[in-house]
């Protein structure tokens, strides 16, 4: 955990003045009976669109992604999954590129990343102090020059990382709180937040000043439906 350490040491003396801070957290009533669980909810039932890719872009977005090599191997796959469906999503308009970040950087490596307009995706646990929120499960804290994306480790098991991730990244993004979204809710919600609805889709295409029309969201039972969402552009 000594990226933690570093991380830690950063966000206290200041060097991460950032803008935006958003948390996710289980509600504390679910939080005390355990996550949340519905016996009809089938992730079958859900798909992406998927729109021809533009061939025209003017120049896709970059946006790297550092991944802590804390995060086990079986973990790391299930935060790419997260970023797989974002490109997905993206369509090429943005592209989020993943890398394993170098074991145990030093604090001048982790300085330079972020002057890059990195984003590091880190490994924490509760004595962390982006965990003071007691509910939260996961923390973004950066703006368009890059951040950080605190996962609080101990707090969910790993069978929710990819939501997690998923959730966090549309922060990365630029999209807020929808208390009505699926995605975006501020309560994770195991059976409502597990793949990129349009609403989601349509804060980030606002942040970052992309075509909604040309994405990709997923649709499914409670979800917008594509051809519904279609005539809504
Ligand atoms: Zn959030």
């Amino acid at each position: 955990m000594r990226l933690a350490r570093l991380v830690a040491s950063l966000v206290i003396s200041g060097l991460a003045l950032l803008a935006l801070g958003m948390v996710l957290g289980f509600a504390s009533a679910r939080a005390a009976n355990g996550p949340a669980t519905n016996g009809s909810y089938d992730v079958s039932a859900y798909r992406y669109t998927d729109k021809p890719t533009p061939a025209a872009i003017g120049g896709t977005h970059v946006l790297d992604i550092y991944v802590d090599q804390d995060f086990a191997p079986d973990e790391r796959e299930r935060i790419g999954l997260a970023i797989r469906q974002w490109n997905h999503v993206l369509n090429g308009f943005v592209r989020l590129r993943p890398t394993l970040l170098p074991p145990d950087p030093s604090s001048h490596a982790l300085s330079r990343l972020r002057r890059s307009g990195a984003w590091i995706v880190a490994k924490v646990d509760s004595r962390h102090p982006a965990a003071r929120q007691p509910s939260a499960l996961a923390m973004t804290v950066g703006g368009s020059g890059g951040g950080f994306v605190y996962v609080i480790a101990d707090r969910f098991g790993m069978r929710d990382l990819t939501a997690v991730v998923l959730h966090e990244v549309g922060h990365l993004l630029g999209a807020g709180h929808d208390a009505h979204g699926h995605l975006m809710a501020p309560v994770y919600d195991r059976s409502n937040g597990h793949c990129i609805d349009r609403g989601a889709v349509a804060m980030v295409a606002a942040a970052q000043h992309l075509p909604l029309s040309q994405l990709n969201w997923c649709v499914g039972p409670g979800l917008e439906d594509a051809r519904y969402s279609a005539r809504r552009y």
